[in-house]
């Protein structure tokens, strides 16, 4: 095969809304309930083994000892034996995850925290226009908003905590992108910033201000959360445990209907927040052929409590996968990735660096005498760096005359279209509103930067 016919496989992944019936919502419901007891088990079992013989099980101990389980628990014939064998595979990376430092030990499941089951292997015929069907569930009708494409393979069925149901599906599909044949030169390249204030700052001059979708939900969700707070959490109820009736605590109703309007409320703020950035992810992709952005040490960021809660709704971390996906699928933009130190120290002319006050908006070179708006030059830099990381990437030498010749910056010009979803700065001050929330505004831009340069 040629390079150049070879292209890249993609997955996607689609959510649907799903609409199960009462009946296949019980039948769900009790498979959630039987997951989460098998994947308790299972992390008894491992800690039972250890300290029995001093080794650990594996992924594949415990799936062959299932059989023997099933044998004995007649009641998990219910339930599609891929779906029992991802549980203990969540198990297994849960495990991993530990033992290589990215989480803490695997901890046992609160009765209702089992939410979601996954099919690792399906086929087109799972997938009908206006339903899915699930081993074991049976056919449940979803609300397809739009079409899967691509070829589909794994499956998850979940519950949310606001009590609605969804599918997730994920597709292959292969990308319009050619790997044997690399983008040699940008018609409209660009560099981007990211901050507080300005949302994004481009190195052509436009700009989107952050919109603060928490400064908008926070005050529904602050109720919400002292209702939750103000409801006995739990009661006595009877309930069948291993085929006798025995008095156990369980979550009241009235903390589990607080906690759903809760939820309802993140849901309508993580919603909002989704399809801005999907959409501002779009209109870059459509604009640039060439993206460089910044890679922000967002856990360092966090360690600064004053702004935790503002970068967290700025989530540029998910901004930017957004963009790249859109990038790969329309295979017309290139992404590229900069490590964020230095980006607003250094000057984008002789690339010499110095050390910039934060209330400083102009940045001006000790070495060369360039004088720029400081996002500017930000951007510029970040511009710079990207391509150079792209050609070096590609094994090229990056070319003499790139198109990367920076306009000087037009005023007040601003992303056409993105920039009216976003409302300015100050009006949304989270400051003094509650103390929960408390936030830097305005100077926000300048101490984020803070966070992550100095
Ligand atoms: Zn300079």
């Amino acid at each position: 095969m040629k390079d150049a016919e070879k292209s890249e496989v993609i997955a996607k992944a689609y959510r649907y809304r799903a609409y199960p019936t009462l009946e296949q919502e019980e039948v769900s419901l009790g498979q959630l309930e039987l997951c989460r007891r098998i994947y308790n088990h299972s992390i008894q079992e491992r800690k039972e083994h250890y300290k029995a013989t001093g080794k650990g099980l594996s992924y594949q101990d415990q799936q062959d000892s299932l059989p023997e389980y099933k044998e004995e628990h007649p009641e998990y014939k219910a339930i599609h034996s891929q779906v029992l064998q991802d549980t203990l595979r969540r198990v297994d990376r849960a495990y991993v995850n530990f033992f290589e430092g990215r989480a803490r030990y695997p901890r046992f499941k609160k009765y209702g925290a089992y939410r979601s089951v996954t099919y690792p292997q399906i086929t087109q015929e799972n997938i009908g226009r206006n339903s899915i069907l699930l081993p074991k569930i049976g056919r449940v009708r979803i609300v397809k908003h739009r079409p899967l494409k691509g070829k589909p393979k794994t499956l998850t069925f979940m519950h949310s905590k606001s009590g609605e149901w969804f599918v997730a599906v994920t597709a292959e599909q292969k990308s319009r992108r050619c790997l044997g044949e690399p983008k040699l030169s940008f018609r409209s390249p660009a560099g981007a910033d990211s901050g507080l204030t300005k949302y994004v700052y481009l190195s052509d001059g436009s700009s989107v201000d952050n919109p603060r979708f928490i400064a908008k939900h926070q005050k529904k969700i602050i109720k919400a959360q002292r209702k939750l707070s103000k409801k006995k959490r739990k009661v006595k109820k009877t309930a069948l445990v291993n085929e006798a009736f025995k008095v156990v605590e369980r979550p009241s109703n009235n903390w589990l209907k607080a906690r759903q309007v809760l939820a309802k409320h993140w849901r309508d703020y993580v919603n909002a927040k989704e399809d801005w950035q999907w959409k501002l992810a779009g209109t870059l992709v459509e604009k640039y052929d060439f993206i460089g952005y910044e890679d922000l040490p967002i856990g360092n960021m966090l360690k600064n409590h004053n702004l935790a809660r503002s970068i967290q709704d700025a989530a540029w971390g998910g901004f930017w996968s957004k963009v790249e996906s859109k990038a790969v699928t329309a295979a017309s933009t290139i992404t590229q990735k900069v490590p964020a130190q230095y980006t607003t120290q250094e000057c984008s002319k002789c690339h010499f660096r110095h050390k910039v006050a934060l209330s400083e908006r102009t940045f001006q070179c000790p070495s060369c005498g360039h004088i720029d708006d400081r996002d500017h030059n930000a951007s510029d830099t970040v511009l710079q760096k990207a391509l150079k990381a792209y050609y070096e990437k590609i094994g090229m030498d990056m070319p003499e005359s790139t198109p990367v010749e920076i306009e000087p910056l037009p005023p007040n010009a601003s992303m056409m279209g993105a920039s009216s979803i976003g409302e300015s700065g100050n009006k949304f001050s989270m400051r003094g509103r509650n103390p929960e929330f408390a936030s830097a505004d305005g100077d926000g831009e300048t101490t984020h930067r803070e966070a992550h340069t100095l």
